[in-house]
């Protein structure tokens, strides 16, 4: 029996998909990277993925681990290669285990996707404060296993500081129960760190125990105009020592973005008319007049000293909502607007500012018909720089690859110049193989290698995705 035909046979039926039906599992998000699958599986449970990972085993052949497929670097979706791999789907394993209020967890299938549990946790009066634009579509295996970012980072930290627990699906087919709970647990290697950020290389998350938070009761929202990123970095200081850990929020856009999405979202109006903006939340569990209140003082302190240009501060949820959906929508715009290449660049929160200028200017040198598309957590250092061409102008190019390549370069030299890193949250996937290897510390990236052999000898979890498939180990 040929593998499809295999794993048919351990499966429900309809859980195995070959030809048109696999379409939807084959697209990366930006539709600019289609890949082929031998079939594309939807298990239900751990059982089924350790099946369906034993039979990949001993067949020697390639499994590639899919979440929500809301992720940047193409890490979800198989390559066009030769021998086209097995997609396992986590989307049918969907259930929402355990909420425990007072220890703060919630135990959930690798499937669920990060809005309903968003949702589950304000039902027990809990956060779970991991919040990004796909947060619709993206699955919690995908945020872990990218060990994504998003906009509340700054209070809350990244995936990684909220993950308690995993079940893990290895190479070989057995399943690693790490469901546990436990604020405190130094028995031995925490294992669950190797797969938060492993891109599906190391194994497949089934299940996982994440922190949740008190929930916020009160939110205090504005939406500034600043004229440029040295004022934002001042106001930021400003707003930690007056708010301290209330602050939760700190996002910058420069005005090429914010007219990118009204472009595109015409609905939701400018609230001001600036060079940058900033969206800026304080949350806490006191009242929300407190809030507003500090919010206010800081912000018109912070306009009679000559930082900021102007500010609109959300009246009701309509309103914060609004500006949230113009954070949130960046991503979406520059799908839809030109032709938009971007990176995902950190450096320290000082150098923010730095590096915006250092790269603006080297991409203009170069590029003068470009424009530079700026959206950044800044509040954690991370800047999503973009840059952006009329379809026009990009179809003209004789060689768009090599376009590619030279402004990655650029603008990952400037990071490096600053000792910034290349991939802040999105991760490696495919797209990014080249660059971790030029710019990674050798003993790491050697490192790295020997932590891949060791868990998965034989190469079958998602190969070609992190590190290159032809690299030796020297
Ligand atoms: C509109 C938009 C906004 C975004 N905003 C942010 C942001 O603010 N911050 C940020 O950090 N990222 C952001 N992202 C990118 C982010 O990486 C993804 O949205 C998310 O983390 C990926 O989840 P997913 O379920 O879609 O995973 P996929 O894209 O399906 O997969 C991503 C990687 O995880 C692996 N994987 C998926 N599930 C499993 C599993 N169960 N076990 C093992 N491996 C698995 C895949 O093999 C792949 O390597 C954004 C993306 C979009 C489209």
């Amino acid at each position: 029996m040929d593998l499809p035909g295999q794993l048919s046979s351990l499966l429900r039926a309809g859980a195995v998909l070959t030809g048109d039906d696999m379409s939807a599992y084959l697209q990366d998000w930006w539709g600019r990277q289609t890949g082929s699958a031998l079939c594309v599986t939807l298990p239900k449970t751990p059982e089924d993925v350790a099946a369906i990972v034993r039979a990949c085993a001993d067949a020697g052949h390639a499994i590639v681990p899919q979440g929500g497929r809301t992720g940047l670097t193409g890490a979800g979706v198989p390559g066009a290669g030769d021998r086209p791999p097995v997609i396992l789907s986590l989307s049918q394993m969907r259930r929402i285990r355990k909420i425990d209020a007072i220890n703060g967890s919630i135990d959930v299938d690798a499937g669920c996707v990060l809005s309903d549990v968003q949702s589950a946790a304000i039902c027990v009066n809990r956060l779970f404060p991991v919040s990004l634009g796909a947060e619709g579509s993206c699955q919690i295996g995908g945020i872990i296993s990218t060990n994504a970012g998003g906009t509340n980072v700054l209070r809350y930290g990244t995936t990684r500081e909220n993950v308690l627990g995993l079940e893990v699906v290895l190479p070989d087919g057995t399943i690693w129960n790490g469901m546990k709970s436990l604020r405190k647990d130094n028995a031995g290697y925490a294992l669950r760190h190797m797969f938060i950020g492993a891109e599906g290389t190391l194994g497949i998350i089934t299940g996982a125990v994440l922190k949740l938070h008190p929930l916020p009761t009160a939110h205090a929202t504005a939406w500034v105009g600043v004229s440029d990123p040295e004022l934002a970095l001042r106001l930021l200081n400003r707003l930690q020592s007056c708010c301290g850990e209330r602050l939760t929020t700190f996002e910058l856009m420069n005005a090429e973005q914010l007219e990118g999405v009204i472009a595109y979202r015409p609905t939701v109006p400018s609230p001001i008319d600036a060079a940058w903006h900033l969206l800026i939340e304080l949350a806490d569990i006191s009242g929300p007049e407190l809030l507003s209140e500090m919010l206010l003082a800081s912000l018109e302190a912070a306009m009679s000293a000559g930082e900021i240009l102007d500010a609109a501060i959300a009246q009701n949820g309509t309103q914060r909502d609004n500006f949230r959906a113009l954070r949130h929508g960046t991503a979406d715009a520059n799908r839809h607007i030109g032709h938009v290449l971007s990176a995902d660049i950190s450096v320290s929160v000082s150098s923010v500012p730095r590096f915006l200028t250092a790269a603006s200017a080297a991409v203009r040198t170069l590029y003068p018909e470009a424009q530079i598309v700026v959206v950044s957590h800044m509040g954690d250092g991370n800047v999503h720089f973009a840059v952006r061409f009329s379809h026009g102008d990009w179809g003209s190019y004789d060689d768009p690859a090599g376009t590619v390549i030279a402004i990655r370069t650029i603008v990952n030299d400037c990071a490096d110049a600053l000792g910034g890193s290349f991939s802040a949250e999105h991760g490696i996937g495919r797209k990014l193989i080249d660059e971790l290897r030029k710019r990674t510390d050798q003993a790491g990236y050697q490192s790295m290698h020997r932590l891949k052999d060791a868990f998965d000898p034989r190469g079958i979890m998602n190969p070609g995705c992190v590190l290159g498939e032809q690299d030796q180990v020297s």
